[in-house]
């Protein structure tokens, strides 16, 4: 509670669309995307690139939540 996130944005490496708007809690690289902290998905939900195809994430449970585990070097963020 009271926590306070900061919203970044989620980029394909390979190509540059845009993939999600995130709220992330931590400063620092990008490892996991909690889904319910996902505010803005631009993916059809697949963890693949919707302009490029490239696999970007595979699912996961981290911390018993529902995440999306990030592929190294797969994505990259802004903001
Ligand atoms: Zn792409």
């Amino acid at each position: 509670m009271g926590k306070k996130f900061r919203t970044i944005k989620v980029y394909c490496q390979k190509c540059d669309t845009i993939l999600y708007e995130y709220h992330k809690d931590k400063p620092g690289h990008l490892l996991k995307c909690y889904q319910d902290r996902i505010k803005e998905d631009y993916t059809n939900g697949d963890l693949r690139c919707p302009n490029c195809g490239e696999e970007f994430a595979r699912e996961a449970v981290i911390h018993a939540k529902p995440a999306n585990k990030i592929i190294q070097n797969k994505v990259y963020i802004k903001g």
